[in-house]
This record gives structure tokens, C-alpha cells and sequence, in this order.
């Protein structure tokens, strides 16, 4: 009988578990990707990149004598189903880590196993399971260095190499077209406007991996702070689709290392924040849900979302020349550079005391790299609230951080065009990326500050003062 094998955020061949097992079992492998019900409640930017992802998987399978079929509806449902129809009694999948996922999850195998059909979830997502990373008192990890100094020694084990074939069952079971999904139908910009800036699929992640190994590993140290450079791996947006295995990244970062390339410590560490962001994110859910200190639930954050101050960050209108060029950055292009994140991050939680989470739920649905436990834990460690945070009373200056990471002004020329005779070309783009209604133009007059880099600071500092926090 066929290997159902379900494809979710884990789109290539090569150093993939579940693939590898099933390619081995000399059995008739079906792969499918369901638009479930946890895909629908992906942000725009995700939702319409995942399925690019999806169909470039699609098109990888065909080299492999295989095929994706496609099927809707909750997933328990749909896969039981697909496992009748095909006489499937085997249904494996690569392991998921967040809250919404693991609900499913669980879901589908209490469904299946009661129909008398094998479920098993297979690593691949991760460096290390999370259960497997233990403090010295049994407990899981909440700050990021000692978590570093317990993994940076461990071996992830060998990547695993592409399956050369795939055995096709007797008949492939029919499948849904994508396309009539509309998995971009709400991301309005998505084909003309971000797909240029889109690295997407296998093959794309890999050239992007050896380039930067070849072109860029040995300054990243530095060059990962200058949001104007091209400086860091851009990998973020195949990662969170499993388009390469995080294990592929690791050796290629410790290959890196024993040739003496300088920046490579450097990326091997960023590497393994995203690992411990899972790792806090499968212990403690809530960092998704709430504060994950709870004593920050009684400080006064603006929760309105659609209110002035929220609307003007999100259009990049705030009169804060560094804040509104990764605002609009992140509008046009899909991904937003990591020191423009951390300070659009402080000034909406700190100078404006919006809630980190429209902020973070703002990201989800704007961003290509959008992955849940980055994410969350990005807002949490921005806001202070997080086990592993910046103080809160650190707040970010978005002046002097612009003296400091964009000392000439290229960041902002390329993204600003308000009161410029010749406005940069992606500046331009931003106008023609948002939507009508929001009522700006290019040739408007630059906002004055909603408030300043002092007042802001004030602000904040007084509502935290005499707080428990
Ligand atoms: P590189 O510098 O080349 O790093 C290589 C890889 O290491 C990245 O692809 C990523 O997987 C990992 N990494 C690097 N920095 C971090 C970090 N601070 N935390 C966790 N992993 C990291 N990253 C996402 O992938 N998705 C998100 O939705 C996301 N949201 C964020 C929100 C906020 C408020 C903040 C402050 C950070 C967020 N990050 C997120 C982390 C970081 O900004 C991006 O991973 C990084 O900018 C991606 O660019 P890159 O692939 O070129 O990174």
C-alpha cells in the first residue's frame, strides 16, 4: 500500500526525513499539500508565498518520477479520504512545532489511527528536538546564550542527500488545481510588486546559500547591521518554508568556520536563534498568545489597532525617517532587514506604547519570511516582555540608530520619496504597492514626527517607572 506523505512548510528533496524514509521503504509514495485549515489562517504575504512554494515543489517532484496532488478542506477529513481512496494505511509528515499546528495535528492522528491508518511525524524542521535540549535542572531553556554554549558542540547528524526516484502508485488520485484556490488573492501587489524580490524553491535556496558563502560569510559580522548593504543571507524566506533544511545551513556554517571565513561564527549563532525561538515557543505557547511575563498584562499598552498611531506605522506615515524606510521596505519587498525590524519593533511598543502583537500580527501578513516562532519571539524580545528581552528602559533612538546604521542616508533615499525632486525607483514602488484608500502620494509633503524620538522616550519611560516590570 502507498506513503501518504504530507508536505506543509518542508518543500524539498534533499536532507528530508520523512522523504528520505519513504523513498527507502520501496513503497508507492503519494505527496499531497492541503490548503487546511491552518493555512487559512495565514496573513496575506504567507499565504500567497506558500503557494509559490507549493508549486515549485510541484515542479521539483516531476524530476523525481513523482507528482504533488493538491486537496482542500480540514485536514483530518481531507486525508482520510485521500487515504480511502488510495488504500493508504501510512500517513507521515515532517514534525510542526507551533500551537496551531500541533492542534492539528494531533487532530488528524486521533482521526486516522482511529480509522486503523499509521500516522508518524519525522524531524527535519529543526537542528534538535526541543524536548531534547535539557537545563541542568531538567527544564527547557529561557535565555538564548547558555541554550547556544549547551547545542553549539552537538552534531545535528549527517544531511541526508536527495532521493534520486520516487516510486509512483498504480494510479495518482485526482487533485485540485491551486490556482483556482487563489492562495494570492489577498496579497493585491503580490505578482507585480514583491514577487521580483522572491528567491523561490529548492534550487533558488541553495544558489542563495553558496553565494553568500562565497560572497558575503566573510563580513556578515559586520555588514548584517547596514540595513543599505546586502550583507546577510536573505535565507529566512526558504527557511520558514523548508525550501533548505536548517542542518544543510549548519554544516555549510561550520565548513565555513574551519576555512577561517570571519563572519561565519557570526552565522552560525543567528542560525541557532531560530532554533531557540521553537524551542521556547513548543515550551511556553503563550509566547504567541500573550506576554510571556504576565506581569507585563497591567502596563498600559494602546491595543487599537486601526487607531491613528497603529495606522500611521504600518503606512510607514510616522514622520520617523528610519522607521517609515523599513515600514515601506517591508510593504514593497516582503521582507524587512534585522536591525530596521528591532526598531520599528521598539518605536511601535516604546515611543508609540502600541501592544507588540498588532505589530507582530502586522508583520504576519506582510511578511514572506513570516515565521511564527521568529516572529513572537522577535516582538517579545523588542517589547521587553519576553524571557530573553532588550529592558524595556532601553529604548531605541531612531535618530541616532540612523547615524549609527545608515550614517549616509541610502536606506532612507531608497525608500522615501516625499520631498524629492528625483525619487529613488523603490521608493516609487512603495505608491504603487498600497492600496488607494490609504490617501498618500509621493509627492505629499514628508509627515512631521507623530511624536519625537524625546517625547516618545519620555513617555514610555514614565508609564514603565514604579511598575513591577
Ligand atoms: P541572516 O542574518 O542571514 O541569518 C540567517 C538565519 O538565521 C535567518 O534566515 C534566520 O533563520 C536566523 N536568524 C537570524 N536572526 C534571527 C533572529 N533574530 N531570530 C531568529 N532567527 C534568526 N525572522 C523570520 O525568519 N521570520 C519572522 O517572521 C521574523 N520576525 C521578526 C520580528 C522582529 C520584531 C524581529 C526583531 C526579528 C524577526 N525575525 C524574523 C528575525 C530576523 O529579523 C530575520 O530572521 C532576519 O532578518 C532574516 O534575514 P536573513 O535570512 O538574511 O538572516
Amino acid at each position: 500500500a502507498p506513503i501518504l506523505l504530507w508536505f506543509r512548510r518542508d518543500f524539498r528533496l534533499t536532507d528530508h526525513p520523512a522523504l528520505d524514509a519513504a523513498a527507502r521503504s520501496g513503497r508507492p509514495v503519494i505527496p499531497v499539500f492541503l490548503n487546511d485549515e491552518v493555512v487559512r489562517t495565514y496573513g496575506a504575504a504567507p499565504t500567497w508565498r506558500l503557494g509559490l512554494a507549493a508549486e515549485a515543489f510541484a515542479e521539483r517532484l516531476k524530476g523525481i518520477g513523482s507528482r504533488l496532488t493538491f486537496r482542500e478542506g480540514r485536514a483530518a477529513e481531507a486525508l482520510a479520504r485521500l487515504a480511502d481512496e488510495t488504500g493508504a494505511r501510512t500517513v507521515w509528515w515532517t514534525r510542526a512545532y507551533d500551537p496551531a499546528s500541533l492542534a492539528r495535528d494531533e487532530a488528524v492522528k486521533e482521526a486516522l489511527v482511529a480509522r486503523g491508518v499509521d500516522c508518524a511525524d519525522h524531524p527535519g524542521h529543526l537542528l534538535f528536538e526541543p524536548e531534547s535540549v535539557r537545563t541542568g535542572q531538567d527544564g527547557y531553556y529561557k535565555v538564548y546564550t547558555p541554550y547556544w554554549r549547551k547545542v553549539k558542540d552537538r552534531d545535528p547528524g549527517p544531511a541526508l542527500t536527495a532521493p534520486t526516484a520516487l516510486q509512483a502508485p498504480d494510479g495518482w488520485p485526482e487533485t485540485d488545481d491551486p490556482a483556482i484556490w487563489g492562495l494570492g488573492t489577498a496579497m493585491n501587489r503580490g505578482a507585480a510588486i514583491v514577487a521580483p524580490h522572491c528567491h523561490v524553491g529548492e534550487a533558488a535556496a541553495q544558489t542563495r546559500l553558496a553565494v553568500f558563502l562565497r560572497d558575503r560569510v566573510e563580513g556578515y559580522a559586520t555588514a548584517r547591521d547596514i540595513p543599505a548593504m546586502h550583507g546577510t543571507s536573505g535565507l529566512s524566506e526558504n527557511l520558514t518554508y523548508g525550501e533548505i533544511s536548517i542542518r544543510s545551513c549548519w554544516h555549510s556554517a561550520q565548513r565555513a568556520i574551519a576555512e577561517g571565513k570571519r563572519g561565519a561564527p557570526t552565522f552560525l549563532k543567528e542560525l541557532v536563534w531560530r532554533e531557540f525561538a521553537y524551542h521556547l515557543l513548543y515550551h511556553t505557547p503563550r509566547l504567541i498568545t500573550g506576554n510571556w511575563r504576565p506581569e507585563w498584562d497591567a502596563f498600559p499598552w494602546n491595543e487599537d489597532a486601526a487607531g491613528d498611531d497603529a495606522t500611521a506605522w504600518k503606512r510607514g506615515r510616522t514622520g520617523m525617517p528610519f522607521v517609515d524606510a523599513a515600514m515601506r521596505e517591508m510593504f514593497v519587498t516582503g521582507t524587512m532587514h534585522n536591525r530596521a525590524r528591532m526598531i520599528v519593533a521598539s518605536y511601535l511598543t516604546k515611543h508609540l506604547m502600541c501592544h507588540w502583537k498588532i505589530g507582530m500580527h502586522w508583520f504576519e501578513e506582510c511578511l514572506i519570511d513570516w515565521d511564527p516562532a521568529n516572529n513572537a519571539m522577535g516582538w517579545q524580545w523588542s517589547a521587553g516582555s519576553g524571557p530573553d528581552a532588550t529592558p524595556f528602559f532601553r529604548v531605541f533612538n531612531p535618530e541616532t540608530q540612523l547615524d549609527r546604521f545608515d550614517a549616509d542616508r541610502t536606506y532612507i533615499r531608497r525608500w522615501i520619496a516625499e520631498g524629492r525632486d528625483d525619487p529613488d525607483p523603490c521608493a516609487l514602488a512603495y505608491f504603487d504597492a498600497i492600496p488607494r484608500r490609504w490617501g498618500m502620494a509621493a509627492d505629499d509633503a514628508y509627515p512631521d514626527p507623530i511624536v519625537t524620538a524625546a517625547e516618545g522616550r519620555a513617555r514610555a519611560l514614565d508609564a514603565y517607572r514604579g511598575r513591577d516590570l
